[in-house]
């Protein structure tokens, strides 16, 4: 999957006359680093890139050249990923369980930080990582509604674990900081209220004065046409909830972004191989594709249907239940998926906001998955 490298107008204008047979994900360069400035200039702290969201190097350079410069890495991959296309970088290695091997491979990389949620994971860290000027952030989790996945149920220790975490994190000689994750696709401000909170709760009861408080990811990106993400409403709220409740010791703020960096900067043209006997649709990318994170969070419906000459299909709007090409029966969209009456066996059905956990979760199950990138001026059709 190679970025190709003539630079089209828009998606129409590509799919007109390339007529693919294939998936395309169109990537729009201008609308990433524009959404990059946005955070840059509105989080009242460092931004980092969830790079898990999307991992591609055109992303990735094009956050840098934008004025990102940190990351938030998951694996030694992702971590030496970073290291060559950004040298200068920080990087954060916030996956709280790690092998022995994977802590080896981070210190002799040179990372600084990490995260942590329970006892044995922290024995290791302090057993393999320096501690002068390292930073260990205690992971802790609240039961909070508002996010598409509950990610507490995998990362977080609770209250009282997280006081124990940080006071031994402070008496290792490590620099002491918290961190949590709201969840992905959240989008109540609200969420962060409650977790920053609490975050100030842990300290004050470990005793201990953090030097960073990490908000995680989870600002929502552009999935449904009624609900606009509220991402300056969420960044007011995180820093003056932050200064309310930490008073006199706030710590610096930091954010880790996936897919609000990069969600909005593709959008997919997947094409129909069949409407069976006009009533199902049969699309040439499904749940084993780019389409995968659908089955998870539910659809996207920011949908719009071109005929192959590139002109929109303008029938009224009706739910139909739409497959994945694959033999797999569990390889159908989420519910009924809105499209216009008239679509058409080789339309192109256009789904914008597919930027994150799409190039990456795609699969060649059944021999599908061949998926082209296509570098666009506007993802406008
Ligand atoms: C996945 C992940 C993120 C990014 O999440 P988004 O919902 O894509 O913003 C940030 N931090 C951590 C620790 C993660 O695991």
């Amino acid at each position: 999957m190679g970025l190709s490298k003539t630079i089209w107008t828009n998606p129409t204008e590509f799919l007109r006359n390339q007529q693919p047979e294939n998936p395309v994900l169109f990537f729009a360069p201008s609308v990433v680093q524009a959404m990059a400035r946005r955070f840059l200039d509105g989080f009242p702290g460092l931004v980092t890139y969830a790079v898990k969201s999307n991992p591609g190097e055109e992303m990735v350079e094009n956050l840098i050249a934008a004025g990102v410069k940190g990351f938030d890495c998951a694996s030694p991959f992702e971590i030496d990923l970073i290291r060559r296309l950004a040298p200068d970088a920080a990087i954060h290695y916030n996956n709280p369980v790690r092998s022995r091997a994977e802590i080896a491979h981070a210190v002799a990389r040179g990372i600084k930080s990490y995260s942590v949620d329970s006892a044995s994971e922290l024995a290791k860290l302090i057993e393999m990582v320096p501690a002068a000027g390292t930073e260990i952030s205690v992971r802790f989790k609240l039961p909070v509604a508002g996010a598409a996945y509950n990610f507490g149920a995998k990362f977080g220790a609770t209250e009282e674990l997280a006081v124990e975490l940080l006071k031994t994190v402070a008496a290792a000689g490590f620099v002491p900081s918290i961190t949590f994750h709201p969840g992905t696709q959240c989008t109540d401000p609200n969420a962060w209220a409650s977790y920053i909170r609490e975050a100030a709760v842990i300290a004050r009861r470990a005793g201990v004065k953090i030097r960073r408080l990490n908000v995680g990811g989870g600002f929502p990106n552009h999935r449904a046409t009624g609900v606009v993400p509220q991402l300056d409403a969420t960044f007011e709220t995180i820093g003056r909830v932050a200064r309310e409740a930490f008073g006199a010791d706030l710590p610096e703020l930091v954010c880790e972004p996936g897919r609000a960096l990069c969600g909005d900067a593709f959008t997919l043209a997947a094409r129909i191989k069949a409407v069976r006997d006009d009533l199902h649709v049969f699309l040439n990318d499904g749940l084993y594709g780019s389409l995968f994170e659908l089955g998870q969070i539910g659809i996207i419906d920011r949908i719009e249907v071109l005929d192959p000459q590139g002109t929109r299909r303008s029938g009224a709007v009706h739910g139909r239940i739409c497959f994945g090409p694959t033999c797999d029966s569990v390889d159908r969209l989420p519910g009924d998926v809105p499209f216009p009456d008239d679509i058409a066996e080789g339309d192109f059905v256009v789904v914008h906001g597919m930027g994150a956990y799409s190039t990456v979760t795609n699969s060649r199950f059944n021999g599908f998955g061949e998926l082209q990138l296509v570098t666009v001026l506007s993802l406008k059709l």
